[in-house]
């Protein structure tokens, strides 16, 4: 499936719920939510990424909000997993509940996980979610016990805030089969402090010449990843601003609520509940017209930030 700029669409990101177990400030700027009550259902879920594999999406990432927070999620993640002609199903989560989920959902079908971790020192883990950094080690561990392979963990670097943290998390990758991945600050959720707190990935990498530029592994990947001697995991940078890569862009995304959104960075979206009422056909239909309808590139360097928060959209 094409969109009208040429790009295939293989890769569908499924917001579960905007319900999360943290509070990450960059995360949950505005105040919109979409409470349980009105989330999809898991057949729902498991309809649209069915109708979204038929239109040849091949990889599909659960994210939230907190996915793990579904007490349906097993269902969800086993569903999804048998849909023939889907190559990847993988979940991004801030792993406060994984020790105890992590090998049920290998069980259920799920290939790979991303985890959020964005500082190493738990009294700084505490301040900036409210969580607990031990029980992200603990899932950590679960996950590589439990036989997924690679884990990745996404940091988003404020500066002055885990800036000097850097290459501790690249030390991560030395000796662990772990691959770290630094996502830039994006202006989400209406909130414009990222612009202060935001450390420019091109000058990260341009101050470590020992990292070795690694060719992509996937189609549409949005981290240039590298490598360096002696290491077992990768060290990727996911660049919005600093590097747009939307030329490359192969996604679209369904969130909790039933709309589907072509662009991270753009407030375009269409509500997929009436399609859903009617079946798989209407919604094959409206989900084909919304993907024509991608825009060509998001706007984050512009004044219209996107209005709903990370946690709403999913990352
Ligand atoms: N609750 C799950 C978690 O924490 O991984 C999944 C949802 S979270 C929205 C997905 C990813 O988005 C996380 O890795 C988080 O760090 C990232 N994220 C959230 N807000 C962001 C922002 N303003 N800029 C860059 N990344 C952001």
């Amino acid at each position: 499936m094409k969109d009208s700029f040429g790009r295939e669409i293989d890769y569908l990101r499924l917001s579960l719920t905007e319900r999360c177990t943290l509070r990450c400030a960059y995360c949950r700027a505005d105040e919109g939510y979409c409470p349980k009550s009105q989330e999809l259902t898991a057949e729902e879920f498991i309809l649209i990424a069915e109708s979204a594999v038929d239109l040849g999406v091949k990889r599909i990432r659960l994210t939230g909000g907190e996915p793990l927070l579904r007490k349906d999620l097993l269902q969800i993640v086993s569903g999804i997993a048998s849909l023939p002609g889907l190559s990847d199903l993988s979940m991004t989560t801030n792993a406060q509940m994984l020790a105890e989920l992590a090998a049920d959902l290998k069980a259920a079908g799920l290939m790979r996980l991303n985890i959020s971790m964005d500082t190493l020192k738990p009294d700084l883990f505490n301040d900036l979610t409210g969580g607990s950094l031990q029980k992200v080690l603990d899932g950590i561990q679960a996950a590589i016990e439990a036989g997924f392979d690679p884990i990745k963990i996404n940091c988003v670097l404020m500066r002055g805030v885990n800036d000097s943290e850097i290459d501790d998390f690249i030390a991560l990758t030395e000796n662990h089969k772990i691959d770290v991945r630094f996502i830039e600050y994006m202006p989400i959720g209406g909130s414009n402090s990222s612009d202060r707190l935001r450390v420019n990935n091109q000058e990260l990498v341009a101050a470590r010449s020992w990292l070795v530029p690694l060719a992509p592994r996937l189609h549409g990947q949005p981290s240039s990843d590298y490598t360096y001697e002696g290491a077992l995991g990768r060290v990727g940078f996911i660049s919005p601003i600093s590097h747009r890569f939307c030329g490359d862009c192969n996604r679209i995304r369904v969130m909790s609520d039933g709309c589907l959104r072509t662009c991270l960075g753009r407030d375009n979206e269409v509500s997929l509940r009436a399609a859903l009422d009617e079946g798989k056909a209407a919604l094959k239909q409206a989900m084909s017209e919304a993907i024509v309808d991608k825009p060509a590139r998001h706007c984050f360097d512009q004044e219209a930030l996107a209005k709903r928060n990370m946690s709403r959209i999913g990352g």
